[in-house]
């Protein structure tokens, strides 16, 4: 069952108090079922999602191309009957902003159209102009390749499904990055301007990622111990929300790196709503190994030992301080490294792995207010079909 159009789920589920859960499936196997089958079991709108680095034609650190990662999404999609779904290129980043790049990128796009993803998002948050002078000045680079990557995008997509309409991510502010006094954060000026010149130039994103204190993956203390990721400024992700509001935009916040985030700050204190998809990724490679390490130990221990052997030198130089941590970090690189053996992985191992994705997922739609929200967005359908 092929994806729906990524704009239909952002625009349905805009202001309906929920989050839709966007979900990094580096390793399909098991994961992919588990997840399907919660968002069948609780009708819940899901988007399947990897990054740039993850998943390319050149198969990323997942060993996943954009056709092979949209033939295991849509096919668990088939077999659950799960219909309210996008399939998302996370991070399709920009990093300079040259002609040269801009060409690679859009070729990367086209082959994601190609493969039937409905949804993109285009980060070139790491342009940014220190010494720019004002928020269109300093977002300049980024507001232009992004324009630019969008238009590829409309031009292509409509060419192949007759429709306007796509999911589209922005991105202002590098997640994660920070300067001597900590985090930096998006500010609502910010938000505001960058959309602004979006939408000038007749660009018009659902959702927008900005950097509200999340970093993506795990996370450690000073002694190399996994900590909880308890540092999302709600406040702050509330005004930039509420400025893109009063500017009547229909844009939403996407949060990233919500790993780690304990579930019950999750449901009580995240703005449902403005933060309208909250991608979850790490969790699930964790999920995944921890499986692994209970059934088949000699698996794991030949990949944690490839990972440590591997990553060591590069781990310390910044700054990690254990071998849990250097795996923690670093062990998503394992994926491609152990592809066959992954996806070669006996049936009841990986119907285990398929049970405990399905629970867990369960518990985040919950987390997310998201039961039900799959019924929104046929309904919405049903009223711009009319
Ligand atoms: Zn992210």
């Amino acid at each position: 069952m092929k994806p729906m159009h990524g704009a239909y789920l952002y625009k349905a589920l805009k202001d309906k108090g929920c989050i839709i859960m966007a979900c990094n499936t580096r390793i399909c196997v098991g994961i992919m079922n588990g997840l399907f089958r919660a968002a069948k079991e609780s009708d819940s709108a899901l988007v399947i999602e990897l990054a740039k680095s993850e998943c390319n034609s050149n198969g990323g650190y997942t060993g996943l191309t954009p056709a092979k990662l949209s033939e295991h999404a849509s096919k668990a999609a088939s077999k659950t009957e799960f219909d309210v779904w996008a399939l998302h290129a996370d991070h399709t980043a920009v990093k300079k902003g040259t002609d040269e790049e801009l060409v690679e990128v859009k070729k990367l796009l086209t082959t994601c159209i190609d493969a039937d993803y409905s949804s993109f998002a285009i980060d070139a948050s790491h342009l940014f102009n220190f010494e720019g002078n004002g928020v269109e000045e300093e977002l300049g680079d980024n507001i232009r390749s992004t324009i630019v990557c969008g238009q590829h995008i409309k031009q292509q997509y409509q060419e192949k499904h007759g429709n306007s309409e796509f999911g589209f991510e922005a991105e202002v502010g590098e997640i994660g990055r920070k300067d001597t006094e900590g985090m930096i954060l998006t500010t609502p000026e910010e938000a505001e301007g960058y959309i602004k010149a979006l939408n000038n130039a007749e660009i018009f994103p659902q959702i927008l990622a900005i950097a509200n204190g999340s970093t993506h993956g795990n996370i450690y203390d000073e002694n190399g111990k996994m900590i909880e990721q308890i540092n999302i400024d709600v406040q702050q992700t509330k005004e930039v929300a509420q400025a893109l509001r009063d500017m009547n935009s229909e844009v939403r916040i996407a949060q990233h790196g919500i790993t780690g985030t304990p579930l019950h700050l999750i449901k009580e204190k995240f703005p449902h709503g403005d933060i309208i998809k909250g991608n979850v990724g790490t969790f699930w490679q964790n999920l995944f190994w921890d499986i692994i390490k209970e059934e088949k130990p000699e698996f794991f221990n030949e990949v944690f030992k490839w990972v440590i052997e591997t990553y060591s030198e590069k781990a310390k130089e910044k700054g990690a301080k254990s071998d849990d941590e250097i795996w923690g970090k670093f062990g998503k690189f394992a994926t491609k490294q152990f592809f066959d053996k992954i996806y070669a992985l006996d049936i009841e191992v990986v119907k285990k792995i398929e049970e405990k994705t399905y629970e867990e997922a369960l518990k985040f739609f919950d987390a997310f207010k998201a039961n039900g929200s799959a019924q929104i967005v046929r309904d919405y359908i049903k009223t711009i079909n009319n």
